[in-house]
């Protein structure tokens, strides 16, 4: 760290957490102009004035983009706690100045918050989800088997829709005043909306009497929650395999497009690295969004892996998973950021492709009689399903060279159009997949 951003962290660090102190007049005047850590094109975090235009009660931070809870408890999947007390006093300028470092997480929190949330009402995100956000701050997790957490961590819990930000001891800029990380963990969320949960859905829906095949239901029934039984059930390698793919690829998307999420908010590739030490990152393979293109796993090599680790049990295909999804998420995450970059879009557009390509997946992955035997399940689909967007027509053929090639072979052979197999074949077969955009958005 350095310059101003130091005295940022002196800031952090000095004044004392105080979660109960008597807050000033509850409704802000607005505009609200706040004083808070903002990352610049300097590539460093300085003090910045910002605008927060939906704020409603500045003593407990509320307003239509978020709502906060200090140090709740999780009881039945649900987050139970009390609002924050925060201070803030007004200086000369009519600026807004936390008194104390709680209050400028919560302020810095706030505005990232509305931030995203005005892009998901642009891109059509914010009907699906639920506002304001629920953000719980400063808290102990404690995991029934494994005991208290070591902190210093962020989360989305699915089950609460709700992001948690562990208390927070490094010396590292804070994960709540994060730009990168908090968008991160927004992502999170939108995932779960977009994939997540229409993937459940079937599960319990009569779309899993339509399958094909006990192994199908079998994967799709235990996709959520896997654990010792399976393993010791008598399930064959092959419904192993498919079951331990399909995991393992969610978690891959999920940490690769959050981290792109993180990047292209913040404009910082290092939002990782910025707020956790090399140490704890080790597992994380350091990882930062390179903004290049990188080589992507193919689907045979990650299939060996799979293999492998599964006949080892559950903990270590569990360790694999975890440590496979930020490792290859990055791959994914890194050549997104590089060919997006080299597109014709804008940053809005560029937030709305991704979506609307979670979308697609969701729906190619979900569709047919067999799920396990669709042939989208591979690390690269949503390249190939962006690539065959018409506004990414003229930049096709360097999109899908990023694709290993024995997987575009995978889908060609199973009748997939792509647009190489457009441009090659005077008559194209039926099915297509594609992900359309609407015109005429502007950027934020
Ligand atoms: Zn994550």
């Amino acid at each position: 760290m350095r310059g101003l951003a130091v005295g940022i962290l002196l800031f952090l660090s000095l004044v004392s957490v105080s979660g109960c102190l008597k807050g000033p007049q509850s409704r802000p005047s607005y505009p609200v102009r706040a004083k808070i850590p903002f990352f610049t094109q300097n590539g460093e975090y300085r003090w910045n004035v910002v605008q927060i235009e939906t704020l409603e009660n500045l003593e407990h931070v509320e307003g239509r983009a978020a709502r906060f809870l200090f140090r709740p408890k999780l009881v039945n999947l649900k987050l139970e706690g009390e609002p924050p007390l925060a201070q803030f006093f007004t200086n000369k300028e009519g600026i807004l100045i936390a008194k104390n470092q709680f209050s400028l997480k919560l302020i810095t929190l706030y505005y990232h918050f509305e931030q995203l949330m005005k892009i998901d009402e642009k891109i059509g995100v914010y009907q699906n989800l639920s506002w304001p956000r629920t953000v719980a701050l400063d808290v102990i997790v404690e995991h029934p088997t494994l005991g208290k957490s070591g902190g210093n961590n962020a989360m989305y819990i699915p089950d609460a829709d709700a992001y948690v930000f562990e208390k927070f001891s490094g010396e590292h800029l804070p994960l709540s005043v994060n730009a990168g990380v908090i968008a991160h963990e927004h992502f999170h969320a939108i995932f779960n909306h977009a994939v997540l949960k229409p993937l459940k859905a079937i599960v319990t829906n009569s779309f899993l009497n339509t399958l094909q095949g006990p192994l199908d239901k079998w994967v799709l029934s235990n996709l959520f929650n896997i654990n010792d039984p399976f393993f010791n059930n008598g399930k064959t390698g092959t419904e192993l395999l498919a079951l331990g793919k399909a995991i393992t690829l969610l978690d891959i998307w999920n940490e690769g497009f959050a981290d792109w999420w993180g990047f292209h908010y913040s404009g910082d590739g290092d939002f990782v690295l910025r707020s956790i030490s090399q140490t704890i990152q080790r597992r994380h393979h350091n990882r930062k969004v390179e903004v290049s293109p990188s080589r992507i796993i193919g689907n045979q090599e990650l299939e060996s892996q799979i293999k492998m680790v599964l006949k080892k049990g559950p903990k270590e295909f569990s360790s694999f998973v975890s440590e496979a999804s930020y490792y290859y998420g990055a791959q994914i995450a890194d050549t997104m950021a590089f060919l997006l970059n080299q597109s014709p879009v804008d940053r809005l557009t560029q937030f709305q492709v991704i979506y609307l390509m979670l979308k697609q997946l969701t729906s190619v992955l979900a569709s047919g009689k067999s799920v396990t035997d669709s042939p989208w399940w591979l690390p690269s689909a949503p390249l190939i399903l962006i690539s065959n967007s018409p506004e990414f027509e003229a930049a096709c053929s360097q999109w899908l060279s990023l694709v290993p090639p024995k997987d575009l072979e995978q889908l060609e052979k199973n009748k997939i159009e792509t647009c190489r197999s457009k441009s090659s074949s005077p008559n194209p077969s039926t099915s297509t997949s594609s992900v359309t955009i609407n015109k005429g958005r502007g950027s934020l």
